[in-house]
């Protein structure tokens, strides 16, 4: 079966403001990159369709869903907006913020109908993936969360296993408590620890609760983490937990922040990790899922020299094409070299001589395995 990418350039509208660190022009670059490339067709694209506010309230409250109409509106109080986390820096609101938000969770559910109904075992949809979002409240620029809508979707209206992965250097924790006492929905998070970074929890003792106690799997790696050894980790525990749970499809969330390159985060991964994740994850879907595999976005903060290229991996892992090397597509670089305003990439591979050898490697990989050992005991509880 042929994979299909979801794209439409109304989806670019999900957009805060001009100085927001968010910024989904990374999709058209990452799309256009693609194109020139050769690897992305216009016969490989599907249209997405609007979310419904029923559908919105899979997940989030009637009270928060009308919040954020009125917000995107004009028409929420100061007061009000400070409930609903609609006022904060991170996530400030936006003119016609509900229509931009159901139309990226649109997406994402585009994306599970043509796998859930057969139409293709394998889809995209870089817009989705916001992570953070709460039933009742916004977080870390996550207004509506299309992850946790696609797993409960996928749960209520296919009655299917969904094991959520989310490689994002954050964590996953607005999917998590949506599911936390649940053992329909598997939640696997990878990420930083928290010690430093938000959102602040996701330690591996945080395990679910009543029904759903063992079914919530958090794998925190310390800050300046390398490829090898999440790697290492990650494939390690992902593939013992689909043992442990048998998922009847994956749905991933695939953050770029752990990119040494990334300015909101302290991993250091490079290319070497983003070839490998998709691919790593295809194998598991293809061994474990009969191939079926629903991949979304995530963060990703350095828009020109990391997300097209490490994103782009994860469609051509659905091809089935090995990661490729050396120049970049001209057309590619023309077309976008004068409008970036740091150094462009010209190399599918990161070239790393900006790249910081840490002298806690040993440390750091250890400290790792320990926390890996911990989290295979769970898993064999
Ligand atoms: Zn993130």
């Amino acid at each position: 079966m042929n994979p299909l990418y979801v794209y439409t350039d109304e989806l670019l509208k999900y957009r805060f403001n001009d100085t927001h660190p968010f910024n989904q022009m990374r999709l058209k670059l990452t799309t256009d990159l693609l194109t020139d490339a050769g690897f992305l067709n216009d016969e490989d694209i599907v249209v997405p369709r609007i979310a419904t506010d029923d559908e919105l309230a899979l997940v989030h409250t009637k009270e928060y869903i009308e919040a954020v109409r009125a917000a995107g509106h004009g028409d929420l109080t100061a007061e009000e907006s400070a409930k609903y986390g609609l006022d904060s820096e991170d996530t400030p609101s936006f003119i016609n913020m509900h229509e931009k938000c159901a139309a990226l969770v649109g997406a994402t559910l585009t994306a599970v109908d043509l796998v859930m109904t057969g139409q293709t075992d394998k889809a995209l949809s870089l817009a989705g993936g916001l992570h953070h979002g709460f039933s009742g409240k916004a977080s870390g620029f996550c207004v509506y969360n299309d992850t946790a809508i696609a797993c409960e979707y996928i749960a209520k209206k296919y009655g299917k296993k969904v094991l959520y992965i989310d490689t994002d250097a954050h964590h996953g924790d607005g999917v998590q408590w949506t599911f936390y006492s649940r053992n329909d929905v598997v939640t696997y998070s990878i990420h930083e620890t928290g010690r430093y970074l938000f959102p602040g929890t996701g330690s591996a003792t945080e395990r679910g609760t009543e029904e759903g106690f063992g079914y919530t799997v958090n794998l925190p790696i310390d800050a300046f983490t390398e490829d090898d050894s999440f790697l290492e980790v990650f494939k390690e525990s992902l593939e013992r937990a689909i043992q442990t749970f048998e998922p009847d499809v994956i749905l991933s969330q695939n953050g770029v922040d752990a990119h040494f390159r990334d300015p909101m985060t302290h991993l250091s991964l490079t290319s070497k990790s983003y070839e490998e994740i998709p691919r790593f994850v295809k194998d598991m879907a293809d061994k474990y899922t009969g191939g079926k595999w629903i991949a979304v976005g995530g963060g990703g903060y350095n828009i020109w020299q990391v997300v097209p290229r490490m994103w782009s991996q994860i469609w051509l892992a659905m091809k089935n094409i090995d990661a490729p090397a050396g120049p970049l597509p001209e057309a590619f670089i023309e077309r976008y070299k004068m409008k970036c305003k740091v150094d462009f990439p010209v190399l599918w591979e990161d070239t790393l001589d900006d790249f910081t050898e840490i002298p806690r490697r040993v440390e750091i990989t250890e400290k790792n395995k320990t926390t890996l050992e911990r989290v295979l005991m769970y898993l064999d509880q």
